[in-house]
């Protein structure tokens, strides 16, 4: 039996490109998404994986679906947090929903998700947890308090459950990545985009392969020694 992988967020963007490279490796993907469900069922049909649709910011909906997901394909044994949006805005216009969605969505989400799938994974003596962090949240980013302090966030959440999870075969890791041609970057503006493209110093943005790229290797047996780390993936944009 192969090992199920639960990808948040996995229908569009950085997820779809996880979810399709751990599908080809092997792994039985089942992807997350919270409510466009036409983009859901055309990555469905793209790719054959099944698209479960659940709000990561609500605790009692992603422990429900988590339980319903080990009963139809068997507990998950990996678990990539990508879910993750913007409300961006400077501080003195940001409103507390703006404030207030990010953190639930993008930080509370990784304890909602690693909370149903924990006890299982020690009891078994396996699991990988990979979180998806930002570059953002190493550097900070001008209209992003919220974005960045829930991406600095998910870097601490790594650190400590990591160590929580060392001795019970668990490792809990993140990834970086920095700007990635997906619909998230597609909504910043023209113009700004430009001046972002001149600071990274390999001068392209991201693909989302990059970054599955890099969510695979965490996740492999290969990865075995690697626990509470950041890998940056950002094209020597903040190199940290
Ligand atoms: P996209 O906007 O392309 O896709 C976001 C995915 O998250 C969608 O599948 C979306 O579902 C899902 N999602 C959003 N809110 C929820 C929710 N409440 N519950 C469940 N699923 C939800 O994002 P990207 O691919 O660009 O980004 C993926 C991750 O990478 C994010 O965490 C982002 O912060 C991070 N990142 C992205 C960078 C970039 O440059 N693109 C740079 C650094 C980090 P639906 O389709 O239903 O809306």
């Amino acid at each position: 039996m192969s090992r199920v992988a639960l990808v948040t967020g996995g229908t569009r963007g950085i997820g779809e490109a996880i979810c399709t490279k751990l599908k080809l490796k092997g792994y039985t993907v089942v992807a997350n998404y919270g409510g466009n469900d036409l983009a859901a069922e055309a990555f469905t049909e793209r790719t054959g994986i099944p698209a479960i649709k659940f709000d990561v910011s609500d605790f009692e909906a992603t422990k429900a679906a988590i339980e319903q997901i080990a009963q139809d394909f068997g507990p998950v044994e990996i678990l990539v947090n990508n879910a993750g949006i913007t409300r961006d805005g400077t501080m003195h216009r940001m409103t507390f929903e703006q404030w207030n969605d990010v953190i639930q969505t993008n930080l509370t989400s990784c304890f909602n998700t690693s909370r149903a799938v924990i006890d299982g994974m020690r009891e078994r003596g396996f699991g990988r947890i990979v979180n998806v962090g930002s570059v953002n949240g190493q550097a900070g980013q001008y209209g992003q308090v919220n974005y960045a302090s829930a991406k600095s966030g998910i870097h601490g959440f790594t650190k400590a459950l990591a160590q929580e999870g060392a001795a019970k075969g668990v490792t809990v890791n993140a990834v970086a990545p920095g700007y990635v041609d997906t619909d998230m970057v597609r909504a910043v503006p023209a113009d700004v985009l430009e001046k972002i493209i001149a600071t990274i110093p390999v001068g392209r943005l991201g693909k989302p392969e990059d970054i599955a790229r890099t969510v695979e290797f965490l996740v492999s047996d290969n990865a075995d020694f690697i626990t509470g780390s950041t890998l940056s993936v950002n094209g020597g944009q903040h190199m940290y």
